[in-house]
């Protein structure tokens, strides 16, 4: 018998699919607010200037394409280092390993905890994810073998965090030694981050109880600002001594098919720091052996560079306010239909995801009748809008939500 012939079929990617679904519609007007990616004015994926600059000097001055090793670029790490920890945690408590994007890190993070943690003789230890949580969090953090739970974070409203539920499940769900999956910002797929006072009870709580904070940063600098974005993260390692934090530099780079991420390991010793990149580089060595070069190194050559790094940091905020303002402008759009949902709640939430409220019936409508492609959870990507087409994408939002 064949092995292969009684293998069913996988279920497709949710949003993935729906780009599938998108680029083979043909209406001319279409609007995709599905998949997670940035969007120009005209609707592009850019390339960032900064981007087209470096990977000029890189490749006038590149000399080899040999292996990088295990852990990859030293300059890549040592600029990491500097974004998501500043100088917070001392250098020789912090590994960093290099990843392909930030799927890459969260899976090696988690073939390292898998392997090196668990929750007593013969049991893995468990990673609490908030719900609802990027879906992918759920099915990396199985294959690895860890053992997935979760905790309340989005209240029934759909709109706001049920911050009182959270710190409750946190108290009473997990025990010393769990791990607690948070997005240090611009939380994917609700837009909805705790604020500076509820980042403090999450660290305090966190300390207290002995968990270990595993966060995700996938969208540093499209929230409030480089520095800004990352106050949770000083808040939390402000109060606790060991960490793990998964950096993705897709989003803010632009970088999303060259795969640049990495995992920042705080350990509480410079000795446990340095057994922990051991085995964290014994997980990518049996998985892809050593991370690829070239996205790696066109960020390690902006952040060395004084003009290069300016000319990001302008490309990167005009990424940002971009989001911010085509908020306002589909939330004062939608103000002007009468019998309309207030959409103000838009406004408080960060980065290019939020919960709509659309229901699945209204995303499903959009979708046939004018292609206008949303997520079924009613997940919008504002990056996708429109300036040009916003009074469109009001009336149509108008036409199946009043
Ligand atoms: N974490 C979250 C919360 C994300 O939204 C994403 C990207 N959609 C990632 C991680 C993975 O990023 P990358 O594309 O760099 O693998």
């Amino acid at each position: 018998p064949h092995r292969f012939d009684s293998i069913s079929l996988a279920p497709p990617d949710a949003i993935l699919g729906l780009t599938e679904a998108f680029n083979s519609d043909p209406r001319a007007d279409k609007m995709n607010l599905s998949v997670g990616v940035y969007k120009d004015a005209a609707g592009v994926t850019p390339i960032l200037r900064c981007v087209k600059a470096a990977e000029q000097k890189l490749l006038d001055g590149e000399t080899t394409k040999g292996y990088l090793s295990i852990d990859g670029l030293p300059d890549y790490r040592g600029a990491v280092r500097e974004m998501v920890f500043g100088d917070q945690v001392p250098a020789d408590r912090v590994a960093i390993v290099q990843a392909p994007g930030g799927t890459g890190a969260l899976s090696v993070a988690a073939d390292f905890l898998a392997s090196q943690c668990s929750a007593g003789p013969g049991k893995p230890m468990r990673v609490f994810l908030p719900t609802p949580t990027w879906a992918n969090h759920n099915a990396i953090m199985q294959d690895a073998g860890l053992a997935v739970d979760s905790y309340s974070y989005l209240g029934s409203d759909r709109r706001t965090l049920d911050f009182d539920a959270l710190i409750s499940d946190l108290k009473t769900k997990p025990s010393t030694g769990d791990a607690v999956l948070l997005h240090a910002c611009c939380h994917n797929p609700t837009g909805v981050d705790p604020t500076p006072d509820q980042w403090q009870e999450i660290a305090s709580v966190l300390s207290q109880r002995g968990l270990l904070p595993f966060v995700d940063f996938a969208y540093q600098g499209f929230g409030d600002g480089l520095e800004q974005d990352a106050a949770g993260l000083r808040t939390i390692l402000e109060n606790v001594d060991e960490a793990i934090v998964c950096s993705s530099y897709s989003k803010n780079f632009g970088l999303y098919s060259e795969r640049v991420g990495a995992v920042g390991l705080v350990a509480a010793s410079a000795q446990a720091t340095a057994a922990s990149l051991s085995q964290l580089k014994r997980c990518v060595r049996s998985n892809y052996s050593n991370p690829p070069r070239h996205g790696a190194a066109i960020v390690a050559t902006i952040l060395a560079d004084s003009e290069l790094t300016a000319m990001w940091k302008d490309e990167l905020e005009e990424m940002r306010l971009r989001i911010t303002s085509l908020r306002e402008l589909f939330v004062a759009g939608m103000a002007k239909q009468p019998g309309a949902p207030d959409f103000k709640f838009l406004l408080d939430q960060k980065g290019m995801f939020s919960f709509s409220g659309l229901s699945p019936m209204q995303v499903d409508e959009l979708k046939a009748k004018y292609g206008i492609y949303i997520v079924g959870s009613g997940r919008i990507n504002v990056a996708g809008m429109n300036e040009d087409r916003m009074d469109w994408l009001c009336d149509a939002v108008a036409d199946v939500a009043c």
